[in-house]
């Protein structure tokens, strides 16, 4: 039982150096344009940082908030007609 353990000890090691080593996954945010200005905005910014649009909006087809510059509302295909004009 105890060589078990002696045996065991490095791959436990190993395995977490593994885990430690874990290349980090590069942040998948995704980005769009400001309905106001066209400048660059990132998904879940609350206003525009350049002309202070505001990018939330609530979808009148399922009632949840997204972002005002998507074609479709992500959760219920619906046409968003404010990013379409
Ligand atoms: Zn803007
Ligand atoms: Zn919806």
């Amino acid at each position: 039982m105890f060589l078990l353990f002696i045996i065991s000890l490095p791959i436990i090691f190993y395995f977490i150096c593994m885990e430690l080593d874990r290349p980090v996954p590069p942040e998948t945010s995704l980005s769009g344009e400001c309905p106001g200005c066209s400048e660059k905005v990132e998904s879940g910014w609350l206003v525009c940082q350049q002309c202070q649009a505001v990018l939330r909006e609530t979808c009148p087809g399922c009632g949840k908030v997204h972002d005002s510059w998507v074609k479709y509302c992500p959760w219920c295909r619906n046409l968003n007609e404010a990013s379409s004009v």
